[in-house]
Parts: structure tokens; sequence; C-alpha cells
């Protein structure tokens, strides 16, 4: 009988535990993609990204003499339909850890062993699994470095190789066609605007990676932080999509760090950040959706309203702020510097909930991760375990001198007011929807907030706060 073989954030055939079981089972394998009840609530960019890496994965498979099955509807229901027109006996997947993921996934697995099938799930998505990493009493880690030292020392594993061929079943179900799914419907910008910036698929994945390890990293260190600069490996497009496995990038980070180059530890870091982002959100569940911790509930925070708006739109009169927006609205991704800024803007001198920023980047990123970007917000905002300080306020003009001391950035993202805009800043006209009515011509707006008035109110309301008063 086949094997079904469930994708989901592990769309390549490399680095990848459960592909190489069923493999090594020598049976037929059916790789199945299924547009579910978790998939459905994907924002517009991340799901647009999705079709594309559909798209790609399906013509890898092709080409090692198997298919895609694409099927819509409950996971649990397809599954069971592939089974009865199949004749499958088993479904593997590798484990994911957000909230509505293991939920789908535990409901899955349960029903289909109640079916008198096997169920199997592999690890394939971090380094190291939640439940394996324990501080020395037994719990999880609510603090990162802790979290890192636990973890350096160890190894993750080798990647598997891609199997060089598989064994295909008699009969291929039907898969319905991709652009049925219609997956950049949401996305009238994709297309036209965004597509140059997108890097799609396993081979993409690896020509990125090496050439990071051939150019950046020996430079990360500094060059991580420069905003103006390609300084990092833009690789987490590929991993919240599994086009790349984790296991494969921490590989090349041990090598650069056995050569010697400066930067290798800090990317091992950083992919760890990644993993502990992954262990907070199966220890801690609300992370994705609620403060983490509970007594930010009382903060005056409000929910969406014009200010947050106008930073949604780049249009807060703060450059930087306004360059960052820019920047993901055009692309898909922001540098990780101008994420902290625009985030501690929007929760500090806008006093809005981190959650109106966090369902923005949803919707925006094509590298959007539920566990990573519910950290980083929470992180922004205070409200997260290991979270920066709610008094360290950036100023985001003295980041800007810092990180873009030429303006370069700035000026990238920004048209009004320059004679000759970049073409990176008049993009940002060419993409956004005509009934946001802005025109490079309207000028650049001043400041919605002045910065030290909205410092001084985000501190006196974080004071009563933590005073009760
Ligand atoms: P590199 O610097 O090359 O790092 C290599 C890899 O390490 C990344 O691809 C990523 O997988 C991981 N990584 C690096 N930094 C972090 C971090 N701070 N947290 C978790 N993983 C990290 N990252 C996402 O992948 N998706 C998100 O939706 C996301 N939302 C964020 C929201 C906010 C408010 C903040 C402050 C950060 C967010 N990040 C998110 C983390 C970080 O900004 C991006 O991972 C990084 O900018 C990606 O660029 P890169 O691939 O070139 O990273």
């Amino acid at each position: 009988a086949p094997i079904l073989y469930w994708m989901r954030r592990d769309l390549r055939l490399s680095d990848n535990p459960a592909l190489t079981w069923v493999v090594q089972q020598g049976r037929p394998v059916i790789p199945v993609f299924c547009l579910d009840e978790v998939v459905e609530t994907w924002g517009a960019a991340p799901k647009w990204r999705l079709g594309l890496g559909l798209d790609v994965l399906r013509g890898s498979l092709e080409d090692a003499g198997a298919r895609l099955i694409l099927r819509r509807g409950q996971a649990l229901d397809v599954l069971r339909t592939l089974i009865e027109e199949t004749g499958a006996d088993t479904v593997v997947w590798n484990r994911l850890y957000v909230a509505d993921e293991r939920t789908r996934d535990t409901a899955v697995k349960e029903a289909l062993r109640s079916d008198g099938l096997t169920a199997r799930s592999f690890a394939g998505h971090v380094l190291f699994e939640p439940w394996t990493v324990e501080t020395g009493s037994g719990g999880y880690y609510k603090v990162y470095t802790p979290f890192w030292k636990a973890v350096r020392d160890r190894d993750p594993g080798a990647p598997e190789p891609a199997p060089k061929e598989f064994a295909a079943p008699e009969v291929w179900p039907q898969s319905e066609a991709l652009d049925d799914w219609d997956l950049g419907r949401a996305m009238s910008r994709g297309a036209a605007v965004v597509a140059p910036y997108a890097r799609v698929g396993s081979a993409a994945a690896e020509g990125r990676l090496g050439h990071f390890m051939a150019h950046g990293v020996a430079d990360y260190d500094s060059g991580r932080d420069k905003l103006a600069e390609d300084g990092t490996s833009g690789l987490s497009e590929n991993l919240t999509l599994g086009e790349i496995g984790i296991r494969t990038c921490w590989a090349a980070g041990q090598r650069a760090m056995a050569d010697g180059k400066p930067g290798a530890e800090t990317f091992l870091k950083e992919l760890v950040w990644r993993d502990f982002a992954h262990h907070l959100a199966y220890h801690t569940p609300h992370l994705t959706s609620e403060n983490w911790r509970s007594e930010w509930d009382a903060f005056p925070w409000s929910d969406d309203n014009d200010l947050a708006e106008a930073w949604r739109r780049g249009r807060t009169g703060v450059e930087v702020v306004d360059a960052g927006m820019r920047e993901m609205y055009v692309t898909g991704r922001m540098h990780n510097r101008a994420r902290m800024l625009v985030a501690s803007y929007l929760t500090k001198h806008l006093m809005t909930h981190w959650k109106v920023g966090a369902d923005w980047f949803a919707d925006c990123l094509i590298d959007w991760d539920p566990a990573s970007n519910a950290m980083g917000w929470q992180w922004a905002a205070g409200s997260g375990p290991d979270a920066s300080p709610f008094f360290r306020i950036f100023n985001p003009d003295t980041q800007a001198e810092k990180f873009d001391p030429r303006g370069t950035y700035r000026r990238r993202w920004l048209a009004e007011g320059q004679a000759k805009p970049k073409e990176t800043a008049d993009a940002f006209f060419e993409a956004i929807p005509e009934s946001w009515g802005l025109t490079p011509g309207q000028g650049y707006p001043a400041p919605i907030v002045d910065l030290k008035e909205g410092r001084d109110r985000a501190l006196a309301a974080y004071k009563q706060r933590d005073t009760g008063q």
C-alpha cells in the first residue's frame, strides 16, 4: 500500500526526516499538500508566497518521478478521502509547534489511529524539539541566553540527502490545479511588485546559503545591523516554508566556525533564536495570541486606530519607520533592525497593541513565521518572556543616525521630496491600493506624534501600570 506524505512547512526533498523514512520503506509515496483550516487563515503575502513555493516543489517532485497532490478542505477529511481513494494505510509528516498547527495535527493523528491506520510524525522543522531542551529543574526556557548555552554544543544530526527516486503508486490520485486555488488573490500588489524580490524553492535557498557563507558571514557581526546593507542570509522566507532544512543551515554555520569565519557563531545564534521562538510557542501556546505576561492586559494600549493606519501606510513622518514599512510593502521583507524600530514605535510612541502590528506583518511578510513574529512583537512591546524592558524606548532618529548614517536606506524607500527618487521608492506608490489616495507629490508628512511627547506618554502609562495607580 502507498504511504501518504503530508507536506506543510517542509517544501523540500533533502534534510527531510519524514520523506527519508518513507523512501526507506521502499513503498510508493504520495506527497500531498492540503489547503486546510490552518493555511486558510494565513495573510495575503504568506499565501501568495506559498503558491510560488508549491509550484517549484511540484516541479522538483516531477523531476524525481513523483507528483504533488493538491487538495482543499479540512486536513482530516482530505487525508481520509485520499486514503480511501489510494488504499494508503500510513500517513507521515514533519512536526510543527505553533498552537493552531498542533491542535490540527494532534486531532489528525488521533483520528487516523482510531481508524486503525499508521500515523507517524518526525522532527524536521527545528534543530532541537521543544521538549528536548530542559532547564536544570526540568522546565522550559524563558530566556534566550541559557537556551543558547543549553543547545550550542548539541548535534542536531546530519541532514539527509534528497532521495534519488520515488516509488510511484499504480494510480496517482487527482490533484486540484494550483491556479484554481488562486493563492495570490488577496495580494493584488504581489505579482508586479514583490515578485522580483522573492527567491523561491530549495535550489534558490541553497544558492543563498552558499552565497552567504562565501561572502556574508565573515562580516555578519557588523553587517547585519546596517540598514542599507544586504548583510544577512535572507533565508527566512525559505526557512519558514521549509524550502531549506534548518540542519543544513546549522551544518553550514558550523563549517564556517571551523574555518574561523568571524560571524559564524552569531549566525548560529540567530538560527537558535528561531528555535527559541518555537520552543516558547510550544510551551506557552498563548505566545501568538495574548500578552505572554498577563500583567500587560491592564496596559492602556489602544486597538486599531488612525495612527496605526498611518503606520501601515508608511506615513508617520518618522523617516526610518516609514522606510521600514514601505520596504516591507514592496519586498515582502523588512530588515531586522527596522522591524525592531517600527514595532517599538507602534507599541510605545503610538501606544497601539502589538497584535495590530503583528497582524499587519502577518499580512505583508513573505517570511511570516507565526512563532518568530509573535516573539519579535512581544519582545518589542515588553510583554514577552525575554523582552526588552518597556522603558527602553528606541529613539528612531538616533537609531537612524547610527544604523543608516548616510541616509541610504531612507532614500531607498522614501520618494517624497526627492528630485529623482529611486526606483524602489517609486515602487511603493505602484504597489499601494488606489484607495489609500497617496502620491509622492503630496510631500512628506510632518510627524504624526512628536517623538518626545510620544515617549513621555508611553513612560507615564508604564509607570502607572507598574504602580497600579
Ligand atoms: P539572518 O540574519 O540571516 O538570520 C538567519 C536566520 O535566523 C533567519 O532566516 C531566521 O530564520 C533566524 N532568525 C534571525 N533572527 C531571528 C529572530 N530575531 N527571531 C527568530 N528567528 C531569527 N522572522 C521570521 O522569520 N518571520 C517573521 O515573521 C518575523 N517577524 C518578526 C517581527 C518582529 C517585530 C521582529 C523584531 C523580528 C521578526 N523576525 C521574523 C525575526 C527577524 O527579523 C528575521 O528572521 C530576519 O530579519 C530575517 O532575515 P534573514 O533571513 O536575512 O536573517
